[in-house]
C-alpha cells in the first residue's frame, strides 16, 4: 500500500516550478479552478503565495480525521481502508524562504482507491476545500483598482470555498463600490435609495459595454429567492471572471509613458530616453 505521506512528497516534487509573465494569469486561474471542485490529494495545485505573490504554496501537510493508517479508524470502519471520510486540515508554506508565509486550509474528504497487480492497494483522499486563510485572490487586479473595490474582492476570495453564494454577494458589493468610484449617486434627488440596478442604468449612459458586464454580476449576486439552483464555487468563479474583465477595462494600467517613449524613438529613429 502506498502511504499518504509518500503521495504528498510526490505531489510536492511535481510543483517545484512556476510559470511567469503572461502565463501567470492563466496558471492562477487553472489552480483556483482545480480547488473549486473535489480533487485528488495527488493533484494539489501550486498556488501563488497571497502574501509575497512570488513564492508558491506547494502540496500541504494534511491531518485527516479517520486516517486509514490509524488502528482506531480500522476498528471504526470494520477494517475497510477505503471507507474513511471526514474532515481534514493542514497548512501550506511559501516556497520563498524570505517570505515563509503560511496559509491554513480545511475541508472535507472521501477516500478513493485502485487495485494494482500484486494485490497492491493504492488509496488517496479526494479533497473538497472549504476554507483557505489567507485565501488566494480569485481574480487578478490591476494596481489602479480602488481600495474599497479591492476589499470586496478579498472578501469574495475568502468566502468562495465555504459559501459561493455569499462570495457572489461580495462581488455584487464590489460593483456598488465601482459605482461609488465613478460618482454614480446612491440616492435620488429626493434622498431616496437607488438600487444597484438603477445605478447601473445611469452608469450605462457613460459606459455601455462595462455596464452590461456589471449588470450580469448584479443578477448573479442578488441570489436568495432569485437563485434557481445552488451555486457552486465554479459558478462563482465564472462571475469573478466577468468582474475581472470589467475592472480590467475600467482600471487599465497607465501605459502612457511607454507610448510617449515609443513616439520619441520613432521621431529620433534611434534609442532615446
Ligand atoms: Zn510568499
Amino acid at each position: 500500500m502506498i502511504s499518504r505521506a509518500d503521495q504528498g512528497a510526490r505531489a510536492a516534487a511535481s510543483h517545484c516550478g512556476y510559470p511567469s509573465g503572461s502565463n501567470r494569469r492563466g496558471a492562477m486561474r487553472s489552480q483556483i479552478r482545480t480547488l473549486a471542485k473535489p480533487f485528488s490529494e495527488h493533484d494539489w495545485p501550486g498556488l501563488t503565495c497571497p502574501t509575497c505573490r512570488d513564492g508558491v504554496l506547494g502540496a500541504p501537510s494534511i491531518v485527516y480525521e479517520n486516517d486509514a493508517r490509524d488502528p482506531a479508524t480500522d476498528a471504526k470502519f470494520d477494517n475497510d481502508p477505503t471507507a474513511p471520510e471526514g474532515g481534514f486540515h493542514g497548512h501550506l508554506v511559501c516556497s520563498r524562504q524570505r517570505c515563509g508565509a503560511w496559509a491554513v486550509i480545511g475541508g472535507r474528504y472521501t477516500t478513493d482507491w485502485q487495485m494494482f497487480p500484486g494485490n497492491i492497494l493504492d488509496l488517496w483522499a479526494v479533497l473538497e476545500v472549504k476554507t483557505i486563510l489567507p485565501g488566494p485572490s480569485i481574480l487578478e487586479l490591476s494596481p489602479g483598482v480602488p481600495e474599497p473595490v479591492r476589499r470586496e474582492i478579498d472578501r469574495a476570495s475568502n468566502l468562495i470555498w465555504l459559501d459561493p453564494q455569499a462570495a457572489a454577494g461580495a462581488l455584487r458589493s464590489a460593483v456598488e463600490r465601482v459605482m461609488d468610484d465613478h460618482d454614480i449617486p446612491a440616492e435620488d434627488s429626493n434622498g431616496g435609495y437607488l438600487t444597484l440596478h438603477n445605478r447601473l442604468q445611469k452608469f450605462k449612459q457613460k459606459n455601455q459595454q462595462t455596464a452590461t458586464l456589471l449588470m450580469a454580476v448584479k443578477w448573479v449576486g442578488n441570489g436568495g429567492v432569485h437563485q434557481s439552483a445552488a451555486m457552486s464555487a465554479d459558478d462563482a468563479l465564472d462571475t469573478a471572471e466577468i468582474v475581472e474583465v470589467a475592472l480590467g477595462a475600467l482600471y487599465a494600467p497607465d501605459d502612457s509613458a511607454i507610448r510617449e517613449r515609443a513616439e520619441r524613438i520613432n521621431t529620433a529613429k534611434r534609442l532615446v530616453p
